[in-house]
């Protein structure tokens, strides 16, 4: 794996480590009822990365079916949030942008989701903002 675009990340206790390949696409900030569930708090930031390239490290990664065809991975020891994966992009999976060892190499170039954001989630930071998916014409 070429070591400049590889990423490294962790949960809080670090039972759970992972290493994986370079983006497919810009990472978003998701505002969806699920991921503010899921994760106690909104908007949730995501980087998308091909599947066949992430290892992880750990026997504490445990899985949730939040939706019909799709799992989040999380810690289970101490709950961090890391992974996305749908059965409608197999290939790929998503991590949580906080996850990540060095979070400043990745940053967000928009908003999605925006119809599922409560008043206090507002974006004020100037990035588009798409009531439901990225349009794939940005993709
Ligand atoms: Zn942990
Ligand atoms: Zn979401």
């Amino acid at each position: 794996m070429d070591g400049a675009s590889t990423l490294t990340g962790r949960c809080l206790c670090s039972s759970v480590r992972y290493r994986c390949g370079a983006l497919l696409y810009p990472a978003t900030w998701c505002h969806c009822e699920s991921c503010r569930r899921a994760s106690g708090t909104a908007p949730v930031g995501w980087f998308t990365v091909a599947l066949a390239s992430v290892e992880f490290h750990g026997d504490s990664l445990r899985v949730h079916r939040s939706s019909p065809g799709v799992e989040r991975r999380f810690c289970s020891v101490c709950g961090t949030p890391l992974t996305y994966w749908s059965e409608q992009r197999p290939t790929e999976i998503d991590f949580t942008l906080g996850s990540l060892d060095e979070p400043d190499r990745v940053t967000p170039v928009d908003h999605i989701w925006m119809a599922d954001a409560p008043d206090w989630d507002r974006p004020t930071d100037g990035l588009p903002q798409h009531a439901g998916l990225r349009p794939t014409t940005l993709r």
